[in-house]
């Protein structure tokens, strides 16, 4: 391929699932000269970035950073790091993610039971309770914001409970977090994971994660080494902590990304910006409702920043979004899983979540369905 090639990526507005739009102050940073995973200007960097994401994540805990990968690496991360093999596991399923986190937990060799849910609703928090106390597993796994359905799962009576059986919280913040009230420690949140790419408004390629004492506890007791020997944060916490020592290099020009991104996080500020999410959400809701288009979630439980709704009658899914694509630049995402050609999945994530964009699809949209 010819490196002119390239000048001809076109500009999009990325209203899907993930990845969103990138401000132009994040690019930037990333473009800034590469310097050595252990240059102490970069090491100051880390820890800053540690500290940034303490802030979004609403927490004190030691143990947080990026791991290096996507928001699967950072679920594979936590899996297989608090769990052994023969450990049982409680996964909570009801869309695409929860079903992921299972496999996850499944490979680390755990017991997995699962409780499951219809696709766009929640669970009772009475409901995960009542299974932790039955099960009596290791690990309680949910997913916050599940992007493939839109719903919004409340959580924050679960770290409580999970507590009171001696099982450790684990939550998927992916979607939720920026974008959404994630607080890790009033919640009591014992582990969670997130992505760069949803609602921090940052490229793919860090997966931010948060663990408590009672997490480190749990990995500090295992009887058998991780079986990932990538994600092994007995050994990565040692170069995100006081010895710096070497274990992987780091991306260092993502985490220059990652950086900025969260500067202005928390610059615009955390209740701002959540309030933001709920005012586009309202004002896209609002619009697509004349136009007879329905949520596929629980209206009681919708998240701000993915409106799961269902394909107009008579309309052709894949045709509809080529032509927002290639008419107007604008992505939006289709159905995934139980959903996958009856629903499109609009993003309002971060950056992208803003009046301009919102009326932008809005008149996209009623001249696409005519
Ligand atoms: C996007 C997403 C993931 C996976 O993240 P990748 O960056 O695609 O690996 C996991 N969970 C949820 C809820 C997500 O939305």
């Amino acid at each position: 391929m010819r490196s002119e090639t390239y000048n001809h990526i076109p500009e999009r507005v990325l209203m899907g699932p993930g990845p969103s739009d990138v401000p132009a102050r994040v690019l930037e940073a990333m473009g800034r000269p590469t310097i050595g995973h252990l240059d102490p200007f970069f090491l100051s960097l880390m820890d800053q970035v540690a500290q940034r994401l303490r802030a979004v994540f609403c927490t004190t805990n030691a143990m947080t950073l990026a791991v290096s990968g996507t928001g699967s690496a950072g679920m594979e991360t936590l899996a297989a790091n608090l769990l052994e093999p023969a450990d049982r596991a409680l996964i909570c399923i009801n869309g695409v993610f929860g079903g992921r986190m299972r496999d996850v937990a499944e490979r680390c060799g755990a017991q997995v039971e699962t409780i499951e849910k219809p696709w766009g609703s929640v669970f009772d928090q009475d409901e995960v309770i009542d299974a932790m106390r039955r099960v009596g597993p290791k690990l309680v796994g949910i997913v916050h914001a599940e992007t493939s359905t839109g719903a919004h799962q409340p959580i924050d009576r679960l770290g409580a409970a999970a507590r009171d059986c001696g099982a450790l919280l684990m939550v998927d913040c992916v979607t939720s977090l920026g974008g959404a009230p994630v607080r890790v420690d009033q919640w009591q949140i014992d582990a969670a994971y997130s992505g760069t790419q949803k609602c921090l408004s940052c490229p793919p390629g860090l997966s931010p994660i948060t663990l408590g004492d009672r997490a480190v506890e749990a990995i500090d007791a295992r009887r058998s080494r991780v079986q990932s020997w990538y994600l092994d944060l007995t050994m990565v916490r040692h170069y995100w902590g006081a010895d710096r020592a070497y274990h992987h290099t780091a991306p260092i020009n993502m985490l220059y990304a990652l950086h900025e991104a969260l500067g202005i996080v928390l610059e615009e500020g955390l209740e701002a910006r959540w309030a933001r999410h709920v005012e586009m959400h309202e004002r896209l809701k609002a619009g697509l409702a004349p136009m007879g288009i329905d949520y596929v979630s629980d209206p009681a439980h919708s998240l701000p920043m993915l409106n799961a709704v269902g394909v107009p009658k008579g309309v052709d899914d894949a045709a509809a979004r080529r032509r927002l694509l290639e008419e107007y630049g604008l992505e939006i995402g289709g159905g995934l899983g139980a959903f996958k050609g009856s629903a499109w999945r609009i993003g309002l994530m971060g950056h992208a979540a803003t009046h301009r964009n919102v009326d932008l699809l809005l008149a996209a949209l009623s001249r696409v369905l005519g």
